[in-house]
């Protein structure tokens, strides 16, 4: 049975004397001991589904499921979920000892067990010998880990994670990334993960739901939703794209041909079969799925364009090019395979990938 179930979830706020919809229609199954992540930008509805789950808010119309049981209605406490905020939430006048064992004392858990129970659960998170500091003698991520100790202490069936790492700089926040990700390993207890960071999502996750405006635009693996985007908003927003238009010439039997100015044609499989001839249609592309040449390279989809910049980065070279009909395509060519730069400011070149890989 999964750990997690919404079905036709919709959650409506009353602003104002208006009515606005948070939460859209969401069907989700999150499968025990899984890693996922909710991903979307800021009020796209991430918060409200998460609220749900737990059992601080209820849906509108739809029912939420834990473990196969129907939990809609039934209040937070008495669901067997914890969640963990990005304000860490901590006793201030607490140590992290009483901190973390706070829930099992609460719970009449026996003393030599809450010991065992917190002892443990330090070194998880990596603060054995921390047990007598107070919150404020820690830093933020040392803060973070206790708050992650405690969620995780008494054995929640899920753990519900609200953007958890957004108030730790960069580097803090890469380290905790992983460190998440050993521990949730560790203990084994399915984790929902709130975040407006893409690259957060995909580092961690078993799988992705991207959401927008209130509705989930796709779902899958990470390499599903990078390499395979359902949605000109998904190819936006996870990694870096390049949009081409180009014009419809013709269809057939769901494939279409584009023309890029003088530029030659491509053929494209459609997905919205309204498209018809004389059509504009946009089509995404990675900027390292794009080959760079001098002359025209054979059985590929490829533009011409002229080179704008050149960034050298190290492991890559970044391209620059801007096509006849004055579209910027960002190319990245891993620089393994090419010690030389391709190509300098104002050269002329083509770009070529793959049809598989534009949609
Ligand atoms: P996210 O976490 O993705 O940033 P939220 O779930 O917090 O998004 O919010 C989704 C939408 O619902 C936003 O438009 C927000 O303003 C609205 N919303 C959330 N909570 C309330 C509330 N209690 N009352 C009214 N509107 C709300
Ligand atoms: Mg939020």
């Amino acid at each position: 049975i999964p750990a997690i179930e919404l079905k036709g979830v919709v959650k409506e706020f009353t602003a104002h004397g208006e009515i606005v919809q948070a939460v859209k229609g969401v069907d989700l199954t999150i499968a025990q001991g899984e890693f996922f992540s909710l991903l979307g930008p800021s009020g796209c509805g991430k918060t409200t589904n998460m609220r749900m789950i737990a059992g601080f808010e209820e849906p509108t119309r739809g029912e939420v499921f834990l473990y196969g049981e129907n939990v809609t209605g039934v209040p937070a406490n008495k669901r067997d979920v914890n969640m963990v905020f990005q304000s860490y939430a901590l006793f201030p006048h607490m140590s992290v000892h009483e901190n973390v064992a706070f829930g099992l004392k609460r719970k009449g858990v026996e003393k030599n067990e809450i010991k065992k129970r917190v002892g443990e659960m330090l070194e998880i998170v990596g603060l054995t010998g921390r047990e007598k500091r107070r919150p404020r003698e820690m830093s933020g991520g040392q803060q973070q880990r206790v708050a992650l100790a405690r969620a995780l202490v008494n054995r929640p069936r899920a753990l519900l994670l609200d953007e958890p790492l957004g108030a730790l700089d960069l580097k803090l926040r890469q380290a905790m990334q992983s460190e998440l990700k050993r521990v949730q390993r560790e203990v084994g207890i399915t984790f929902v993960y709130v975040t407006h960071d893409q690259s957060e999502a995909l580092t961690m996750s078993d799988r992705i739901a991207v959401m927008y405006d209130g509705a989930i635009e796709q779902l899958g693996t990470p390499r599903e939703i990078y390499e395979a985007p359902a949605s000109k908003f998904v190819a936006g927003f996870i990694g870096t794209s390049n949009l081409l238009s180009g014009n419809v010439t013709g269809v057939t039997d769901g494939v279409a041909t584009l023309a890029f100015g003088d530029d030659g044609l491509i053929e494209v499989p459609l997905r919205d079969v309204s498209v018809g001839e004389g059509a504009t249609l946009e089509l995404t592309v990675r900027p390292e799925k794009i080959d760079l040449t001098k002359t025209k390279v054979d059985n590929c989809s490829s533009v011409r364009g002229t080179v704008t910049e050149v960034v050298y980065l190290g492991t890559f070279t970044n391209y620059s090019v801007v096509t006849a009909k004055g579209e910027e395509v960002v190319v990245f060519v891993q620089n393994a395979n090419n010690p030389d730069d391709l190509a300098a400011r104002g050269d002329e070149v083509w770009l070529s990938w793959e049809q598989r890989h534009s949609y």
